[in-house]
């Protein structure tokens, strides 16, 4: 006997057998059904019959395994997918709330601001209207009788440009002479001799501070100084400055220019 053995396999009932390798592509007769095949040498037969169960099971697992990992995947997938929707709606929100609140603070300076010029210039009446050297010598007569009549008021205040300038905030503003440059000014005198002689040299600087309505203000770009003018606005009251005649200024805000025609409409619907 040789030692070889080959697996072989009934081709009619399956039955197995080893057989010795010299048989091989030799007819045999089946031991069990009688049936007469051919000993191919079907190593793969009896192997395969039983590697073909695990080779399959090994086909099964690796499918197993690939769903699994497929499913693993896909799971990694759609954790990133919702956390990056997450994160980019949080971003999203949070930038449409910095928007919103831009809009609302927007909203609420413009209603602030209409609320503060508006109304004020436009539906409130004027309760004097005076030169600015009157107003701004109410204030320093009186200051509480000047209070009473003027500050927090709507007044025409009329006068000539000093000039026209921006403040440190950049707010613009009319300057109009209160004082004539040629006025004396008895017992204002000694500590302020320095500022008496530059003010005769360079004229008195403005003591009535006309701040402009900054909706308004192109009204007033072809104005300079020297020209006369009526601004209405709301009287802010006495301000404490050294460096003016007197050391005070009268400041008035939201200052819109006012035409004879809306000052003067009595002297002419009345014949
Ligand atoms: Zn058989």
């Amino acid at each position: 006997m040789s030692g070889t053995v080959i697996p072989v396999q009934c081709t009619a009932c399956g039955k197995r057998y080893n057989v010795a390798a010299d048989l091989a592509g030799q007819p045999i007769v089946c031991r069990q059904c009688g049936e007469v095949f051919l000993a191919e040498p079907a190593a793969v037969g009896d192997a395969a019959a039983d590697g073909s169960s695990p080779r399959s099971g090994n086909g099964r697992q690796v499918v197993l395994f690939g769903l699994v990992g497929i499913i693993f995947l896909a799971g990694i997938c759609i954790f990133l997918a919702v956390h990056i929707r997450q994160q980019v709606r949080a971003t999203r929100e949070a930038e449409l709330a910095a928007r919103r609140a831009a809009v609302t603070e927007a909203g609420r300076a413009d209603r602030a601001h209409s609320s503060s010029a508006r109304p004020k210039s436009v539906s409130e009446k004027p309760v004097a209207d005076l030169s600015a050297h009157d107003l701004w010598q109410a204030f320093g007569k009186n200051g509480m009788a000047a209070d009473m009549a003027y500050r927090g008021k709507i007044l025409i205040v009329r006068g000539s440009i000093r000039n026209i300038e921006a403040d440190e905030k950049g707010n613009y503003f009319l300057g109009l002479d209160a004082v004539e440059p040629t006025a004396s000014s008895p017992g204002d005198t000694e500590a302020r001799s320095h500022w008496k002689t530059r003010w005769s040299r360079e004229g008195y600087p403005p003591n009535v501070i006309c701040f402009l309505d900054p909706a308004r203000k192109l009204g007033f770009k072809a104005l300079e100084a020297g020209n006369r003018v009526a601004v209405l606005g709301r009287c802010m009251g006495l301000k404490q400055d050294r460096q003016v005649y007197k050391g005070y200024v009268v400041t008035v805000e939201d200052c819109t220019l006012v035409t004879d025609a809306q000052t003067k409409p009595h002297t002419r619907a009345a014949p």
